[in-house]
């Protein structure tokens, strides 16, 4: 008798992975592609991805790579040695951290490290704590290994901020970490030093650890300044993995590289669940790292500004829309307006909003409710400003119908 006629009704695949939702985002993304290559006049302010160009010396550093033979396998598998010395250098230089290279692993995109810090984080039935509005793969991440996330929901009228009450409240015996974003994606908020002290606070008591995700630390718009929870409070330094990469602030979103810092037991376990699953990341890539992280940082700065003109377009825009309200955001490239004031018979919640935008103003968006949030919409404005202006002129016309 197979298996199957045992138990018809029973799926033969994982039950986590049948658990889980593909990444909204990345879903997102692709049918925009597929809509834009069938010939679709349409205007995507879906991706999380910089429009920009990898800047020139980057790409210099990579073909030079190339041509010097370095096309094999990184040794040791966590990462370039110079590679980690330069981030180990950026965190002491930038953060205030001191962190020896061996503290250090190189992966694929910071999307890895985070995946591999909740393997070795994570028994089932373990508890995460995720503040909502989150980024989209997170709680996932964590039902993939069997834990359960523990959404603590904030709201635009409190500047989506977690409180340490809250916080403390949510611990449980069960807690093993809490996920950090800041800036954040989707909301663009960033934690004040004092208000991360107070956080920190409760996460010493606590003795629980945080993965603070800091990837758009250098995305963000005076007078916000980012600071690690990590440099704020002396015992949480110890139970942080920070999380950071190449793909926002040097517009290297296919290069996949980012990377870990963090206590060394935890560091040479994501080490090992690395060495089990990609062994490393493209080492063409690691040295196209090395040359962003040590080279001109003129490119930075410029990405920077040109989108601080983009966020203040389109946030102007959303808010001159009767029903949405927008927040200014502080970093990243998202805008998150709230936009509830639209929902009635014609479009009952973000989902419907979303697609009406896509078939009657061609302009794509993520619904809210992927990062938690089904009051809300993101935009990214990684996109032109010409391009920004005729999204907004298609959705103020499109919204007029509603
Ligand atoms: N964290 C956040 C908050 C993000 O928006 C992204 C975007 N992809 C990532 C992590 C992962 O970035 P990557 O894997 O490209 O380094
Ligand atoms: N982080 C980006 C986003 O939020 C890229 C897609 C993804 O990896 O989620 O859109």
């Amino acid at each position: 008798m197979s298996i199957q006629t045992m138990n018809k009704t029973a799926s033969p695949f994982s039950d986590r992975v049948l658990g889980v939702d593909e990444s909204l985002t990345v879903a997102t993304f692709a049918r925009m592609g597929e809509l834009k290559r069938e010939g679709a006049d349409l205007i995507s302010l879906v991706a999380g991805e910089p429009d920009f160009d990898t800047p020139e010396n980057i790409k210099k550093a990579a073909i030079q790579a190339i041509e010097r033979g370095c096309t094999k396998y990184t040794a040791p598998a966590s990462g370039l040695p110079e590679l980690r010395q330069a981030i180990a250098h950026k965190l002491k230089r930038e953060n205030n951290l001191d962190y020896d290279p061996s503290q250090i692993v190189v992966t694929c995109g910071a999307k890895q490290v985070i995946f591999d810090a909740v393997v070795a984080l994570i028994n089932p039935g373990d508890e995460a704590i995720i503040p909502s509005p989150f980024w989209v793969s997170y709680a996932d991440q964590v039902r993939l290994m069997g834990g359960r996330p523990v959404i603590l929901r904030t709201s635009g009228e409190s500047g989506f901020r977690l409180t340490p009450r809250a916080l403390a409240d949510a611990i449980t015996s069960r807690t093993k970490v809490i996920l950090l974003n800041s800036p954040c994606n989707p909301t663009g908020e960033v934690y004040t030093p004092g208000e991360l002290c107070a956080i920190a606070d409760v996460i010493a008591d606590a003795g629980i650890f945080v993965i603070s995700d800091e990837i758009y630390e250098k995305i963000i718009y005076d007078p916000a300044r980012h600071v690690s929870i990590a440099a704020v409070h002396p015992d949480v330094v110890r139970r942080t993995l920070i999380v950071n990469g190449f793909s926002k602030a040097y517009a290297m979103t296919g290069w996949r590289v980012g990377y870990g810092a963090g206590p060394p037991e935890l560091m040479r376990l994501i080490a090992k669940v690395q060495s089990q699953e990609t062994t490393n990341t493209c080492t063409i890539s690691q040295y196209a790292a090395i040359e962003a992280l040590t080279g001109t940082q003129e490119s930075v700065d410029a990405m920077r500004d040109e989108f601080r003109k983009r966020r203040d377009l389109i946030v102007e825009r959303l808010n001159c829309l009767p029903g949405v309200s927008c927040r200014l955001p502080q970093g990243a490239f998202y805008a998150f307006p709230d936009v509830a004031g639209l929902f009635g018979e014609r479009v009952r919640n973000d989902v419907e909003l979303a697609n009406y935008l896509l078939e009657e103003a061609m302009t794509g968006c993520v619904p809210g409710s992927g990062f938690g949030s089904g009051n809300h919409l993101r935009f990214s404005y990684a996109a032109s400003l010409p391009m920004l202006h005729e999204a907004m002129d298609r959705i103020e016309d499109a919204v007029s119908r509603i």
